[in-house]
């Protein structure tokens, strides 16, 4: 089944159940102070769980871009290395705000899976929360007995705080989760580990695809829980990881949300996936982050040198420096594959095609003046490389790189760990720490990143102003 297809399916079903589709928020959450990024269905709809406002549904669905690249949940490292584990994904989710709970929860998501979708029961395990006796927390027994309605005993695994409880933070609401997981090995592969729980262990092909909140208790500020007056669901299913399980995949980056992202960059770049381990961890790199990249510059959040806009261009760079060492791609090309995704995901998420040039403007330059960078930078820690007999790397060395060249720390680490040296990176710390102390003294002001795509209606963004090597200023037109 095609992805389009099946995020229908998904909010239609709960449409069925009486849900209102709601859009996406921006990736990039600027309300809310203690978030980046947007890492889950849930962020935007806080302030109906803290009670702070009231929602005009009570059962709500979307599909939500999510990042997960810092804070809590970073993902970063791991992307590209496995095969499900992305910096951008769809978490696609179900809501309720103080209206259905954990029978219906459960009922449906179990009917979406088994019922619509076909999904072979006996591939499907579900955990619930065993307890927590320092945190005087009980086992889940309601779950429990839900899902004992439905699936097998022997299916129904207890899971830790760390897999199934949930909390927004040190205060507030929070609840016991129970999470749907998939196992996707071959007959073969399962009878060869008979009796073994590979549930929660960093199987590639069982994997975690559901995850269904109970938000039941409010945690005050003393640490104690009680009990909330109405009760919230909050659900989130990866939706690169169904769209693998429904179209018989073992790995999210050889469905269609991937591929033709993958045959474009295999077509620019002469390198097939498939080809090497190098290869293909770069392939998936790229494939990966250029939709990150390019959905955070559609959402308004330009790659620069402070806060989220960092992020966002140290994303992109990991990506040109995976093309430029293991693809051999010297030149700008990421930049154009902007088009495939947007062609690819435009349907559900219009603003990627509205805001296609933009991105892939944003990005030909980044890649332009980044690959500059690199070859330079490269050149530089080669011979830092040469000069060392300790291979260890000083923190002022770098730091220069870092400082001089625009040469990321984390690409310096990264690129000495390959090569089996070592860098000092407490002594980067302290540079970086004497530059930023010099910055403020200097009364440098950073400059703002953030772009309003739209300013409570009331001017209309008409482009940016373009130099020569950088993307500089952002144009109003008062409306
Ligand atoms: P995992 O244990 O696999 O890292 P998680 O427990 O961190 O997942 P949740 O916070 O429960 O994930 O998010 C809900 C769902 O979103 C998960 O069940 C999973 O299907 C999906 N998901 C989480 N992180 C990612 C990611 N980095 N890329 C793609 N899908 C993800
Ligand atoms: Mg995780
Ligand atoms: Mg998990
Ligand atoms: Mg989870």
């Amino acid at each position: 089944m095609k992805s389009i297809l099946l995020r229908r399916q998904f909010l239609e079903f709960f449409e069925s159940k009486s849900h209102t589709i709601v859009d996406s928020a921006p990736i990039v959450l600027k309300e809310d102070p203690t978030l980046m990024f947007t890492n889950a269905g849930m962020n935007q709809f806080k302030p109906y769980f803290l009670g702070n406002s009231e929602p005009s549904s009570k059962r709500v669905t979307n599909s939500q871009k999510c990042l997960r690249v810092s804070g809590k949940h970073n993902d970063l490292e791991e992307v590209g290395k496995d095969t499900y584990h992305h910096t951008m994904f769809e978490m696609v989710g179900n809501w309720s705000f103080g209206d259905y709970f954990k029978k219906e929860a459960i009922e449906w998501a179990w009917e979406f899976l088994t019922e619509v979708l076909k999904i072979d029961k006996k591939n499907l395990y579900v955990t619930i929360f065993e307890g927590d006796e320092a945190d005087e927390l009980q086992k889940d027994t309601e779950a429990y007995e839900f899902w004992k309605a439905l699936v097998d005993e022997d299916k129904i695994l207890l899971g830790n705080k760390k897999d199934n409880f949930w909390e927004m933070g040190d205060q507030g609401p929070c609840g016991p989760a129970s999470e749907i997981h998939v196992d996707i090995r071959s007959d073969k592969e399962k009878a060869e580990t008979l009796g073994k729980n590979l549930v929660n262990q960093d199987h590639p092909q069982v994997v975690e695809i559901w995850n269904l909140v109970f938000i039941q208790y409010n945690r005050k500020a003393n640490g104690s829980l009680e009990m909330l007056p109405s009760k919230h669901i909050d659900t989130g299913m990866g939706f690169e990881r169904l769209c693998m399980v429904m179209q018989d995949k073992t790995s999210n980056y050889d469905t269609d949300v991937f591929t033709p992202i993958i045959k474009e960059i295999e077509s620019v770049t002469n390198k097939f996936y498939g080809e090497s381990e190098e290869i293909d961890i770069a392939i998936r790199v790229i494939a990966d982050h250029v939709r990150a990249v390019a959905f955070a510059i559609a959402d308004g959040q330009l790659p620069s040198n402070t806060g989220a806009g960092y992020v966002i261009r140290r994303i992109l760079r990991r990506a040109i420096r995976y093309g430029f060492t293991f693809l051999n791609a010297k030149t700008a090309f990421i930049y154009q594959l902007v088009d495939v995704l947007s062609k690819q995901m435009g349907e559900a998420f219009p603003e990627i095609q509205s805001q296609a040039e933009l991105c892939k403007n944003v990005i030909r330059e980044e890649e332009k003046s980044f690959l500059k960078t690199l070859e330079q930078g490269l050149g530089l820690l080669d011979n830092l490389m040469k000069e060392s007999a300790s291979k260890t790397i000083s923190g002022e060395k770098a730091f220069e790189l870092y400082d001089t060249f625009g040469f990321p720390i984390d690409l310096t680490s990264l690129i000495l760990s390959e090569k089996g040296y070592k860098l000092d990176f407490e002594a980067f710390q302290k540079e970086l720490a004497k530059q930023k102390k010099r910055s403020k003294d200097a009364a440098q002001t950073s400059s703002e990143d953030w772009v309003e795509l739209l300013q409570e209606n009331s001017s209309e963004f008409i482009g940016y102003d373009q130099t020569e090597a950088k993307v500089k200023l952002v144009k109003y037109r008062k409306v």
